[in-house]
């Protein structure tokens, strides 16, 4: 019998994010993969497999990337079902591209499973709709992490009048704040930062650009955090009175 792997997103962490092809996989899976930004309730879907952590946070010792896309091929080839799980969105900056062609090269047999990404499924429960016609003409993912020393060209990015969601940024959220003011974007934008969105201990803070760096310190943020930038903030539930929509346009 030949297995196959569920490339699957488990959303930002709240377990009833989760998709019913997300619930209908992880019930098949023999073998689940797991990584640490993953909340462990979505596990409890995954009735009869063995779990492996396969955590890969920024600046801790994590499993090499290779080692993974091995794992999940000799267990295919052994006949398992295996539901690769990652946090929101398997193909939005979580290596799920990787994993994919990898598979593909060793000619095995996967499936992607779409998940809600962070971006989406945290803005949403903080009642942000991302793209509101007023305040945004649309919406921009960005990775704050530097690779090969690139970042993005924030002062470029102030001026697309699109909310911008910063994933893996909090970590330099002073230095993303600065260069967007210095590309021109009002100090007064609405900004809000979220760490463990969607799940109990999850934290926020909605400020405004110019005191962001400031106002997470204070709100107790931890990494991993995602910011959400742009006018549309100003309509985050329980926004202080000062945040209103005439400031945010
Ligand atoms: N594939 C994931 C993103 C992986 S990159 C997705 O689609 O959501 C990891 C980054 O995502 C983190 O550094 C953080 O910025 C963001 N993130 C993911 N889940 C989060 C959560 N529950 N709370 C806050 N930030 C989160």
């Amino acid at each position: 019998m030949v297995g196959k792997v569920y490339l699957i997103g488990a959303g930002p962490g709240d377990p009833e994010l989760l998709t019913l092809k997300a619930v209908r996989a992880l019930g098949e899976a023999d073998v689940v993969l797991v990584d640490d930004l993953v909340g462990r309730e979505v596990l409890r879907f995954a009735r009869r497999a063995r779990v492996i952590e396969v955590g890969k946070r920024g600046g801790c010792k994590s499993t090499p990337q290779q080692f993974i896309e091995r794992l999940m091929a000799r267990c295919a080839r052994r006949g398992r079902v295996v539901a690769r799980l990652k946090g929101g969105d398997p193909f939005v900056f979580g290596r799920g591209g990787e994993e994919m062609l990898a598979l593909r090269a060793a000619g095995i047999d996967y499936e992607v499973v779409p998940g809600v990404t962070a971006g989406l499924g945290i803005a949403a429960a903080m009642d942000v709709p991302v793209t509101h016609r007023e305040l945004a003409h649309g919406v921009t993912f960005v990775s704050g992490h530097l690779r090969n020393g690139t970042e993005p060209d924030w002062r470029t990015l102030a001026l697309t009048g699109t909310t911008l969601v910063v994933y893996m940024g909090f970590a330099r959220v002073r230095h993303i704040a600065a260069e967007l003011l210095a590309g021109g974007m009002p100090p007064c934008t609405p900004a809000a930062a979220v760490s463990s969105g969607t799940l109990p201990g999850e934290r926020r803070v909605v400020t405004r650009l110019a005191r962001l760096a400031d106002d997470v310190a204070r709100a107790g943020i931890t990494s991993p955090a995602l910011l959400v930038i742009g006018g549309v903030v100003s309509l985050a539930r329980g926004t202080a009175a000062g945040l209103t929509r005439r400031d945010a346009a």
